[in-house]
C-alpha cells in the first residue's frame, strides 16, 4: 500500500486506519536533501485509533538511510528506527490540556493529517545532528577526555531544542496555504 499524502484525521481514527507501506525518500524533498542518496524508502507502519482514549497516531518508521560522514565525507548506512506517538489535537484547548503519557500533541488543523509531510518531519528529527561513520564516531569517542555523564547530556540537548523549534514552527505556520 502506498502512503497517502493526506487523510482526514477524524476518519482515520474512527475507522482505525492502518498505514503500512514504503514511502520513497525521493517523494520527500526536504529529507532527500539531507541524505547522500535518496534511492531507498522509509518503511511506514502507522495506526490511527482512539483506543487509548484520545485520537492518536502511532507506530514506527524504519529503513536504512545513506548519510555522508561530516568528518571523512564517506557515505555510510544509517539505520532509521523511529517510534511515533502523536496525540491528534484540534484546538489550543486540546493542546493545553496536560500531555497524556508520552504522546506528543500534533495539530491536525482543519482535520488534515498530512501523512507524508509528517513522516518526513519525523525522519528529519530522527537524523543525527552530526552524521559520522562508525570509524569516525569511534575516533571521536576515543578522543573525548574521561567518560562521564556530561557528554551524553550535551548530546541530547540540541535534539530536544531542535524538536521544540520545529514543533513551534509547525504550530505557527503549517495551516492550509491560502
Ligand atoms: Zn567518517
Amino acid at each position: 500500500m502506498s502512503i497517502p499524502h493526506e487523510v482526514r484525521a477524524s476518519v482515520a481514527v474512527t475507522q482505525e486506519q492502518h498505514f503500512c507501506g514504503d514511502l520513497p525518500l525521493a517523494a520527500m524533498p526536504r529529507l532527500s536533501e539531507a541524505l547522500a542518496d535518496d534511492a531507498q524508502s522509509v518503511s511506514v507502519d502507522l495506526m490511527a485509533d482512539t483506543r487509548s482514549g484520545w485520537p492518536r497516531l502511532h507506530g514506527s518508521l524504519s529503513g536504512t538511510l545513506q548519510l555522508q560522514c561530516l568528518r571523512c565525507d564517506r557515505v555510510y548506512a544509517w539505520p532509521l528506527n523511529a517510534q511515533l506517538d502523536l496525540r491528534l489535537v484540534e484546538s489550543e484547548a486540546d493542546e493545553d490540556s496536560d500531555s497524556i503519557g508520552s504522546a506528543d500533541p500534533y495539530w491536525a488543523r482543519a482535520d488534515r493529517l498530512p501523512l507524508r509531510e509528517l513522516v518526513e518531519e519525523e525522519v528529519l528529527l530522527a537524523l543525527p545532528m552530526l552524521p559520522r561513520c562508525e570509524t569516525c564516531e569511534n575516533a571521536v569517542l576515543a578522543a573525548l577526555p574521561a567518560p562521564g555523564v556530561e557528554p551524553v547530556a550535551k548530546r541530547e540537548n540540541p535534539f530536544a531544542a531542535l524538536k521544540q523549534q520545529l514543533k513551534a514552527k509547525q504550530d505557527q505556520g503549517s495551516g492550509p496555504t491560502e
